[in-house]
Protein backbone atom coordinates (compact mmCIF):
# COMPACT_ATOMS: atom_id res chain seq x y z
CA UNK A 1 0.00 0.00 0.00
CA UNK A 2 0.76 3.49 -0.54
CA UNK A 3 0.07 6.53 1.55
CA UNK A 4 -1.22 9.90 0.64
CA UNK A 5 2.12 11.52 -0.06
CA UNK A 6 1.97 9.19 -3.02
CA UNK A 7 -1.04 10.59 -4.43
CA UNK A 8 -0.42 14.19 -3.45
CA UNK A 9 2.90 14.36 -5.78
CA UNK A 10 2.37 17.63 -8.45
CA UNK A 11 0.68 16.28 -12.05
CA UNK A 12 3.10 17.28 -14.67
CA UNK A 13 1.31 19.04 -17.37
CA UNK A 14 2.62 16.97 -20.61
CA UNK A 15 0.87 13.56 -19.86
CA UNK A 16 4.32 12.10 -18.57
CA UNK A 17 2.12 11.50 -15.13
CA UNK A 18 0.83 8.38 -14.79
CA UNK A 19 3.05 6.77 -17.88
CA UNK A 20 3.37 3.18 -17.10
CA UNK A 21 7.06 2.11 -16.51
CA UNK A 22 7.61 -0.40 -19.64
CA UNK A 23 8.69 -4.48 -18.78
CA UNK A 24 12.50 -4.56 -18.65
CA UNK A 25 13.55 -6.46 -21.23
CA UNK A 26 15.31 -9.74 -20.69
CA UNK A 27 13.70 -12.63 -18.54
CA UNK A 28 12.45 -12.51 -15.29
CA UNK A 29 14.81 -13.47 -12.49
CA UNK A 30 13.55 -17.35 -10.62
CA UNK A 31 12.64 -15.53 -7.76
CA UNK A 32 10.02 -13.42 -9.66
CA UNK A 33 9.10 -15.97 -11.82
CA UNK A 34 8.40 -18.29 -8.41
CA UNK A 35 6.60 -15.53 -7.19
CA UNK A 36 4.25 -14.50 -10.04
CA UNK A 37 3.38 -18.20 -10.09
CA UNK A 38 2.54 -18.58 -6.30
CA UNK A 39 0.83 -16.00 -5.77
CA UNK A 40 -0.93 -16.94 -8.92
CA UNK A 41 -2.13 -20.11 -7.69
CA UNK A 42 -2.91 -19.10 -3.96
CA UNK A 43 -4.92 -17.26 -5.68
CA UNK A 44 -3.99 -13.10 -4.66
CA UNK A 45 -3.28 -12.08 -7.85
CA UNK A 46 -6.60 -13.68 -9.74
CA UNK A 47 -8.29 -11.64 -6.95
CA UNK A 48 -6.13 -8.86 -7.87
CA UNK A 49 -7.36 -9.21 -11.46
CA UNK A 50 -11.06 -9.29 -10.48
CA UNK A 51 -10.31 -6.39 -8.33
CA UNK A 52 -8.80 -4.00 -10.94
CA UNK A 53 -11.61 -5.24 -13.32
CA UNK A 54 -14.28 -4.30 -11.57
CA UNK A 55 -13.36 -1.36 -10.32
CA UNK A 56 -12.49 0.00 -13.85
CA UNK A 57 -8.66 0.29 -14.17
CA UNK A 58 -6.98 -0.87 -16.74
CA UNK A 59 -4.51 -3.90 -16.89
CA UNK A 60 -1.12 -3.53 -18.12
CA UNK A 61 2.04 -5.91 -17.94
CA UNK A 62 4.69 -4.14 -15.70
CA UNK A 63 8.14 -4.83 -14.81
CA UNK A 64 9.46 -7.55 -11.62
CA UNK A 65 6.50 -9.86 -12.67
CA UNK A 66 3.75 -7.13 -11.51
CA UNK A 67 0.61 -6.10 -13.27
CA UNK A 68 0.17 -2.39 -13.41
CA UNK A 69 -3.91 -1.12 -12.60
CA UNK A 70 -4.04 2.48 -12.73
CA UNK A 71 -7.92 3.89 -13.08
CA UNK A 72 -8.77 2.64 -8.93
CA UNK A 73 -11.32 4.84 -8.10
CA UNK A 74 -13.45 3.06 -4.91
CA UNK A 75 -13.20 5.20 -1.78
CA UNK A 76 -11.63 1.93 0.61
CA UNK A 77 -8.45 1.68 0.57
CA UNK A 78 -7.69 5.43 0.64
CA UNK A 79 -3.89 5.63 -0.37
CA UNK A 80 -2.41 6.47 -3.96
CA UNK A 81 -1.77 2.68 -4.67
CA UNK A 82 -2.05 -0.68 -2.96
CA UNK A 83 -1.26 -4.37 -4.16
CA UNK A 84 -2.98 -7.61 -4.26
CA UNK A 85 -0.86 -10.74 -5.35
CA UNK A 86 1.11 -9.32 -8.05
CA UNK A 87 -1.54 -7.21 -9.46
CA UNK A 88 -0.64 -3.26 -8.31
CA UNK A 89 -3.81 -1.15 -8.55
CA UNK A 90 -3.47 2.85 -8.42
CA UNK A 91 -5.40 5.88 -8.54
CA UNK A 92 -5.48 7.61 -11.64
CA UNK A 93 -3.41 10.53 -9.85
CA UNK A 94 -0.62 8.95 -8.23
CA UNK A 95 2.97 8.97 -9.91
CA UNK A 96 4.56 5.80 -10.64
CA UNK A 97 7.71 6.00 -9.60
CA UNK A 98 10.38 3.49 -9.95
CA UNK A 99 10.69 4.07 -5.51
CA UNK A 100 6.81 3.14 -5.60
CA UNK A 101 7.02 0.35 -7.71
CA UNK A 102 9.52 -1.38 -5.84
CA UNK A 103 7.72 -0.71 -2.78
CA UNK A 104 4.96 -2.71 -3.91
CA UNK A 105 7.08 -5.21 -5.49
CA UNK A 106 7.79 -5.76 -1.70
CA UNK A 107 4.06 -6.08 -0.57
CA UNK A 108 3.52 -9.09 -3.64
CA UNK A 109 6.45 -10.89 -2.17
CA UNK A 110 4.87 -10.37 1.46
CA UNK A 111 1.81 -12.02 -0.28
CA UNK A 112 3.92 -14.83 -1.29
CA UNK A 113 5.56 -15.47 2.07
CA UNK A 114 1.99 -15.37 3.71
CA UNK A 115 1.11 -17.86 1.47
CA UNK A 116 -1.45 -15.52 -0.18
CA UNK A 117 -4.68 -14.34 1.42
CA UNK A 118 -3.03 -15.00 5.17
CA UNK A 119 -1.47 -11.71 4.23
CA UNK A 120 -4.79 -9.59 4.07
CA UNK A 121 -5.10 -10.60 7.65
CA UNK A 122 -2.17 -10.29 9.14
CA UNK A 123 -1.91 -6.57 6.71
CA UNK A 124 -5.20 -5.67 8.99
CA UNK A 125 -3.72 -6.93 12.20
CA UNK A 126 -0.34 -4.70 11.81
CA UNK A 127 -2.34 -1.76 10.61
CA UNK A 128 -4.04 -2.08 14.13
CA UNK A 129 -1.07 -2.72 15.95
CA UNK A 130 0.39 0.81 13.97
CA UNK A 131 -2.25 2.77 15.14
CA UNK A 132 -2.06 1.64 18.67
CA UNK A 133 0.96 2.60 19.29
CA UNK A 134 1.60 5.83 16.54
CA UNK A 135 -2.17 6.97 15.60
CA UNK A 136 -1.22 6.03 11.58
CA UNK A 137 -1.75 2.72 10.01
CA UNK A 138 2.07 2.09 8.61
CA UNK A 139 4.79 3.36 11.08
CA UNK A 140 4.86 0.38 12.92
CA UNK A 141 3.68 -1.42 10.27
CA UNK A 142 5.71 -4.16 9.84
CA UNK A 143 5.02 -4.64 6.57
CA UNK A 144 4.64 -1.07 5.08
CA UNK A 145 8.20 -0.80 7.12
CA UNK A 146 9.92 -3.76 5.43
CA UNK A 147 8.33 -2.80 2.10
CA UNK A 148 9.80 0.89 2.85
CA UNK A 149 7.90 3.92 4.74
CA UNK A 150 10.00 6.60 2.61
CA UNK A 151 9.26 4.52 -0.66
CA UNK A 152 5.33 4.09 0.14
CA UNK A 153 4.85 7.72 0.35
CA UNK A 154 5.09 7.59 4.37
CA UNK A 155 5.80 10.00 7.15
CA UNK A 156 7.26 8.02 10.09
CA UNK A 157 5.35 8.81 13.23
CA UNK A 158 6.65 8.54 16.45
CA UNK A 159 5.40 6.07 19.20
CA UNK A 160 3.05 6.82 21.63
CA UNK A 161 2.20 3.83 23.35
CA UNK A 162 3.92 2.22 25.00
CA UNK A 163 5.94 5.15 26.12
CA UNK A 164 9.14 4.23 26.50
CA UNK A 165 11.55 5.64 29.39
CA UNK A 166 14.49 7.79 29.09
ZN1 LIG B 1 2.93 -0.22 1.23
Amino acid sequence: MAGHASRRRPVRADGQAGRLPGRRPGRLPVPLTLRQWWNAINLTTPLGLVLALASGCSVHRGPLGLVLAPGYRWPFPDGGAFTVGNVVLFRARTVITPHLLAHESRHATQYAWCAGLPFLVLYAAAVGWSLLRTGDTASRNVFERRAGLVAGGYRERPVRWPRRRT
